[in-house]
């Protein structure tokens, strides 16, 4: 492997400096879970590698009246063990512990996953359908940009040069809010997924109509799909089998899969509609509180 630099910046400040000076040559380390693995195989040649994780915002889980706020570099496991977040952002929580094993949720970040901007990623679905938020800070000062809109390309995103992720921010559910996350692999665990999809849903307030929806697809295109016509068709309807039915039809249509390895167009596109029926169903009960 190439030798690089180690560089252990301490504030936000301090890692834009180093991203700045080393350019496409240098790459932040959240858990390093892919990029270590990436790095070996050759897709990088680095002459630097920047660790976030000593820089507390990149670190620290917030949750108050406003929503959540997950330092970019926070590992899987933190985000799950809280019950708080867990009670408060399922979807999220259905990603957070099925990434790789207990040894991998130990390191990895759902900040690397959305950076990894791979099209398969299990959190960018979930975060997508929390109405999710990456917070960005880079040489010309902090912006923010929503998770459907960061992928660009498999492996590619919305940061520009010196830039990277501080925190993802998702705001307070209502209570009559729900979301799942349900992915499609060969194996029980350890797998890319072949299809993945996210649902949300916030229902009014006797639990019969579904005043907002969200339906995030994994795998079938080369970016997360925000699959938007589903989603807004599902504002108004009845929380019915009915809904759920003509939505996952409407997601299957989203769909731009490929064949390959893993799976072929028509089974994917067959997986979409399945996960979306299923993930609805789960975002509805959950919503009503089951
Ligand atoms: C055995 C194994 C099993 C796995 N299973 C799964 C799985 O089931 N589902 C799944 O989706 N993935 C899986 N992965 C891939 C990987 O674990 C995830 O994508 C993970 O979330 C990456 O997070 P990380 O913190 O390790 O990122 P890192 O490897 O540290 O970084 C990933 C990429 O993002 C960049 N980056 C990291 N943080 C930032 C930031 N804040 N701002 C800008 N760029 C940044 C890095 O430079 C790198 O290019 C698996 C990997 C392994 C090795």
């Amino acid at each position: 492997m190439h030798p690089f630099a180690y560089v252990e910046p301490k504030t936000v400040k301090e890692a834009v400096a180093a991203l700045s000076k080393y350019g496409d040559k240098a790459r932040p380390l959240a858990g390093g879970t892919d990029l270590l693995v990436q790095t070996r195989a050759g897709r990088f040649n680095l002459d630097a590698v920047v660790n976030l994780k000593k820089i507390p915002e990149l670190m620290s889980v917030k949750l108050d009246a406003n929503g959540l706020e997950v330092g970019a570099a926070v590992p899987c496991y933190r985000v799950y063990e809280d019950p708080k977040v867990s009670a408060a952002f399922p979807g999220l929580i259905d990603a957070a512990s099925l990434i790789g094993g207990i040894q991998i949720q130990s390191r990895a970040s759902m900040g690397g996953n959305l950076c990894n901007s791979s099209p398969s990623a299990d959190a960018t679905c979930p975060m997508i359908v929390h109405n999710g938020v990456a917070v960005i800070a880079g040489p010309k000062g902090t912006r923010k940009v929503a998770i459907e809109e960061f992928c660009t390309g498999p492996g590619k995103n919305a940061l520009a040069a010196g830039e990277f992720v501080v925190t993802l921010q998702f705001p307070k559910p209502s209570p009559t809010f729900g979301a799942a996350y349900e992915r499609f692999i060969p194996r029980n665990e350890m797998d890319i997924a072949v299809v993945g999809v996210a649902s949300s849903v916030t229902l009014d307030a006797a639990g019969k109509t579904i005043k907002n929806a969200r339906i995030a697809l994994a795998a079938v295109g080369p970016i997360p799909i925000y699959a938007v016509a589903a989603s807004e068709w599902l504002k108004g309807k009845p929380a019915n089998e009915a809904s759920i039915a003509q939505a996952a039809a409407m997601a299957k249509a989203a769909a731009r899969p490929i064949t390959d390895m893993r799976g072929t167009i028509e089974q994917r596109k067959h997986l979409v509609e399945v996960l979306a029926r299923r993930t609805l169903t789960k975002a509805i009960e959950r919503a009503r509180g089951k």
